[in-house]
């Protein structure tokens, strides 16, 4: 069962559920401030956001993760079904890989998370809220880019983002597998 941190001031509940992976950072704080960031709309319907690690993985999901192994498994949407409502399960031993030192700055955290969430609500907005008939990905990738800069334009200035995403791309060259989203 995950197990529930904390829930933002929003109704999305944000729980952890790891296997295998154990880190002294909580992520669900990062989730929690880029859910806060995110105009409500969007997160209408929304039940959870949950944390878990590739330790975890269904068979499906090994699956899908297995179908191109130079990609990680970083989030999956699951859709509203008869008995469980929306949900975002983010795969953050996947997304998080690299020298862990950065990983104490909570901007580097929430610029690593904020790709994988916004791509995967991106998909709920695209089935709750703003149905649109283009390639599914495509327009989940679009409200990712959207979301994101909509999310650090308003706190943070362009510049420092910048350097921040180059020392990023430089400490992580090579280290990481390209990241998939479902
Ligand atoms: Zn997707």
């Amino acid at each position: 069962m995950p197990i529930v941190h904390m829930s933002t001031q929003r109704t999305v509940r944000i729980a952890t559920d790891y296997r295998h992976f154990r880190s002294p950072i909580d992520f669900s704080r990062s989730v929690d401030r880029l859910l806060l960031g995110t105009p409500p709309k969007y997160l209408a319907g929304l039940d959870s956001v949950i944390l878990r690690d590739s330790g975890g993985f269904t068979r499906r999901e090994k699956r899908l993760s297995e179908k191109d192994s130079t990609k990680a498994l970083v989030g999956a949407y699951h859709r509203a079904t008869r008995t469980t409502p929306p949900r975002i399960h983010l795969f953050i031993d996947n997304i998080v890989q690299g020298p862990s030192l950065l990983l104490r700055l909570p901007l580097i955290r929430e610029l690593l998370l904020a790709g994988p969430l916004f791509h995967e609500l991106g998909h709920h907005i695209q089935e709750h809220i703003a149905p649109e008939h283009r390639d599914r990905e495509a327009t989940a990738e679009a409200w990712a880019r959207r979301l994101t800069s909509e999310y650090f334009s308003s706190r943070r200035t362009k510049l420092s983002l910048r350097v921040l995403r180059s020392v990023l791309k430089l400490v992580q060259k090579g280290k990481r597998r390209r990241r998939r989203k479902e």
